[in-house]
């Protein structure tokens, strides 16, 4: 063991055409680390230098400093000699010296989350070297009060005292301004610069005690270790949680010689993509500084030029500048350097051949001399992620397998919502975050109330917690922001379902419905002011914020054809009414594999006869109650078997609790008890007896039609009427009947006995039968361990993960809001559960219920309907499982057509 750890591999070098590592080694190199060494092997010019693995950052962690710098040290003492030879310069070295970069990379590029120091290898006397050997005194000092501003920074935590104070360099810089009655950083003196350097370094011991390190050596050391430390910092702690990327993966460290774009007129630095990551559009483009180092590209201090002539013309148009002024002023790097532009467009439209994918590049032009930096796939819109895996499918540079695995379904999200405009989204001010529950864009005035939705023409639903009461409310606001609840909230999955924004769980918010009033870090919006919600990134913003209708462009349909070829598995969709059947069948789901039908009952006219139904102490009672329900829910079905024209469709039968169809607060309680010409007390004393300590655990599911059996027969005939109804008009219905929340099989069989007692009733009536299914919900672990006897009985199976989940974890889905952030930042979990599909546990169950279900039926039809039916890596698991379906919400079954196919691609493979 001892051995092998000695002879690991832990600093590989790349530059002058060789390297240790490959771009197939991202984990261990980062992406950065690989691409350069990938560059390197293909000829393209890079400044020479080296990686640290991402494996040596987590030996820091667990290790400290000292050992791993022992560790690495004759490593990287030969990895900067090579630097050296291959440049003709010194570390350190007061004559001849050479500057090094030293930068983070982790295996996914995480923009501006960990730390970079520029410029590496400067002290008092190295700098003057630097000045004879460039014969550039004032880029010399230049770069040196950079260096020291940014290691400052980086390494010794220079950083504003307080979020009032400014930047401590920024302040001596403005104070040296102001001395000098001068504006911009160009215009200081060499001396001036020479001053700075002497100032921040004064400012360096007086807040640090300690004096700015000189030896390069330290500084080096100081550099990676920061680096390292990033990788555990506030940011990217943030975005690795956001993404779900595990803390364990470390950051690899490049150390790279410095090249320079700021060493005059001849010289330069830019950023490039060899498409347009906006649009997808088949065009080289991008901006460039001249006399610049990167910073100043992305600071915005200068307006960046455009690379190509064709882009700067655009921009000039975009912009108002006249074509005289653009050609004098910003001309394009193709103009002004067309030498140097051939070059780069050669090296972007290798890299892109060489990737197959459009590739987001970073160069410096230093003297005349043109080097490669970076190179990495670029990130890119849903709209461009779709045409450029299409386009480059036409252009034959990858085949069908190639352009679907391209595509990153959840991001199809945005081709099927309205979105924000990004030129507005830029400007805009956000005040708060929360989950990202239902994607889209959302502007609207606030109300706290569901019956007030319509107060105003555009809304924003803003609840502590919203419950079905609201559903009306809900489908009338233009999004639904909550402060409690996760992503299986009823709030989160309502609006996946119908498409509406949502942001739950905004733990920040306190809402008081008393006075009307949201607040947020002291600041309160009232009733009627407009806020706008993101419910991609979960972002609540302030005002209002303009959107823009998504295109559905070719590509998107074309897409979607060709995931028909290779997906196996079937997607279905989770719909309760004809127009989100509608929907989901424009996207193409195959069916319909959950239609909770007690969504239908909370509409004004039917939530009273269901009230009813609950209030009645006598089955005589209910069965009058249940018998002004069945034409309703009738017609529900007929509306929804019609929309799906012949393909399949699972009902489920009543699920929820009771007590959520009465009315909590006492006005309506009396105005209840008017209405039912009973006692107030009375409509008291049943809510009381309704009231339950754990109601998702209480009596709901079949439970409830095991023990009201005539709310079964209602439900059934309703379905087995609507069939029959449907069929004399020459439209074909396939009811799939599925009983929910069974725990063991004699809970199916006394429903499926009601079920088919019904519809034999019926078709008598009718003179006149249609086929259906009757099959169960696996939901209950009981349910998935005695899946055997089980199937014995039921005709399909549906996983209703939420619950299983639910039971599995032990969290309830209603209250694990509270604990399910804090667990995810502690890293007790990586992912929400109820959003990704625990394989390791939950997963089990599903694989379990499957084969022990279809050991006793071998064909056993088995889907899954619970929320993650619709989200990529669980859609692969339920292919991987074997399961015949998966059923989601209609506006992400074009994400798990793609998943699917996704799935079967990867396992042909
Ligand atoms: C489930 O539990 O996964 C399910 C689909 O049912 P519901 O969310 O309605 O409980
Ligand atoms: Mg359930």
């Amino acid at each position: 063991m001892e051995i092998l750890e000695s002879v690991k591999t832990r600093v590989y070098k790349f530059g002058n055409k060789t390297a240790d590592g490959n771009s197939k080694m991202k984990n261990l190199l980062g992406g950065k680390g690989a691409n350069l060494a990938e560059m390197s092997l293909i000829g393209i010019p890079v400044p020479p230098g080296f990686t640290i693995t991402t494996e040596v950052c987590t030996e820091y962690n667990l290790l400290g400093q000292e050992a791993v710098v022992n560790m690495i040290l004759p490593e990287v003492e030969k990895s900067i000699a090579n630097i050296e030879n291959i440049m003709e310069a010194k570390f350190g070295d007061k004559e001849n010296p050479l500057l090094v970069s030293v930068r983070s990379g982790a295996r996914v590029s995480m923009p501006g989350m960990m730390d970079t120091v520029l410029n590496l290898g400067l002290n008092d006397e190295v700098v003057v070297g630097l000045a004879k050997r460039t014969n550039n005194e004032r880029f010399a000092w230049d770069s040196y009060r950079r260096f020291i501003q940014m290691y400052g920074d980086v390494v010794l935590g220079m950083k504003p005292e307080s979020k009032e104070d400014i930047d401590p360099f920024e302040e001596i810089m403005e104070a040296l301004k102001h001395k000098r009655n001068i504006q911009l950083d160009t215009e200081f003196t060499i001396q001036d610069l020479k001053d700075l350097v002497y100032d921040f370094k004064e400012a360096v011991k007086k807040r640090t005690g300690h004096d700015f390190p000189t030896n390069p050596w330290d500084q080096l050391w100081g550099a990676v270790v920061a680096v390292f430390n990033s990788w555990n910092g506030d940011r990217a702690v943030y975005y690795r949680n956001m993404h779900g990327y595990p803390s364990d993966w470390g950051t690899a460290v490049n150390v790279q010689a410095m090249v320079y774009g700021n060493m005059g007129n001849n010289s330069g630095t830019g950023v490039c993509f060899s498409r347009d990551a906006g649009t997808g559009e088949d065009v080289f483009n991008g901006e460039y500084l001249i006399d610049a180092q990167g910073e100043d590209v992305v600071a915005g201090t200068r307006t960046p030029q455009q690379i190509t002539k064709l882009g700067s013309l655009r921009w000039a148009e975009l912009a108002k500048v006249e074509e005289k002024d653009r050609a004098k002023n910003y001309p394009s790097l193709e103009e002004l350097m067309p030498s140097i532009y051939n070059e780069l467009n050669e090296y972007q439209q290798k890299l892109e051949d060489h990737y197959k994918d459009m590739q987001d590049m970073e160069f410096t032009i230093q003297d005349g001399k043109l080097w490669m930096l970076q190179t990495r796939n670029g990130k890119r819109t849903g709209a461009a992620m779709v045409k450029i895996a299409m386009d480059m499918l036409k252009q034959g540079m990858i085949n069908e397998k190639e352009a679907l695995l391209r595509i990153e379904p959840n991001k199809l999200d945005e081709l099927l919502h309205p979105v924000f405009d990004p030129k507005a989204l830029k400007k805009s001010h956000v005040i708060a975050q929360g989950l990202p529950a239902s994607p889209g864009a959302a502007t609207g005035q606030i109300v706290f109330f569901a019956d007030e939705a319509n107060k105003f023409k555009y809304t924003i639903l803003t609840r502590i917690e919203t419950s079905p009461e609201d559903l009306e409310g809900m489908n009338i606001a233009r999004g639904i922001l909550t402060a409690r609840g996760g992503m299986t909230s009823h709030a989160a999955v309502v609006a996946r379902g119908m498409g509406k924004c949502c942001v739950s769980g905004a733990g920040a918010l306190k809402i008081n419905y008393k006075t009307r009033t949201l607040t947020v870090d002291g600041k309160e919006y009232h009733e009627g002011d407009w806020i706008s919600l993101n419910g991609s990134t979960g972002n609540i913003i302030e005002g209002k914020v303009a959107t823009i209708e998504p295109e559905l462009s070719g590509e998107f349909a074309e897409l979607m054809n060709l995931s028909d070829k290779y997906a196996t598995m079937q997607v279905r969709t989770n719909a309760d009414t004809p127009k989100d059947a509608r929907i989901a069948r424009s996207f193409g789901a195959q069916g319909i594999g959950l239609t909770r039908t007690e969504h239908m009952f909370f509409e004004v006219d039917r939530i009273k006869a269901m009230r009813e139904m609950i209030l009645a102490d006598t089955v005589k009672g209910r069965k009058h109650a249940l018998e002004s329900l069945l034409p309703m829910q009738r017609d529900d079905f007929e509306g929804i078997f019609e929309a799906m024209q012949g393909l399949p469709v699972t009902v489920r039968l009543l699920d929820p609790p009771l007590h959520e169809f009465v009315p909590h607060q006492l006005a309506q309680q009396k105005e209840l008890a008017e209405e039912m010409h009973i006692s107030l007390e009375a409509v008291k004393s049943k809510i009381v007896e309704l009231e339950e300590f754990n109601p998702m655990l209480g009596h709901r599911g079949c439970r409830l039609g095991n023990t009201y059996p005539e709310i079964t027969e209602m439900q059934a005939r309703a379905i087995i009427e609507a069939a029959l109804n449907l069929k004399a008009k020459g439209i074909v219905a396939k009811p799939e009947i599925m009983v929910p929340l069974i725990g063991t099989v004699a809970e199916f069989e006394m429903q499926e006995q009601i079920i088919r007692n019904t519809a034999q009733k019926v078709f008598e009536e009718y003179n006149d039968s249609i086929d259906f299914l009757v099959g169960t919900m696996i939901e209950i672990p009981r349910a998935a361990l005695t899946a055997d006897l089980i199937a014995k009985k039921a005709e399909f199976f549906s996983f209703g993960t939420n619950d299983l989940t639910q039971m599995a974890f032990g969290y309830s889905r209603d209250d694990a809001g509270k604990f399910l952030p804090i667990y995810i930042e502690k890293g007790i979990l990586k992912v929400d559960p109820f959003e990704v599909l625990d394989q390791e546990g939950v997963g089990q169950l599903v694989k379990m219920g499957t084969e022990k279900g279809r050991s006793s039926k071998p064909n056993l039809k088995v889907g899954i309907c619970g929320e993650h039916g619709g989200e990529p890596s669980s859609v692969e698991f339920c292919y991987n499982t074997g399961l015949n379906y998966v059923s989601c919400s209609p506006y992400r079954v074009p994400i798990a057509r793609i998943a699917s196919a996704q799935a079967a691609i990867k396992k042909s493979m």
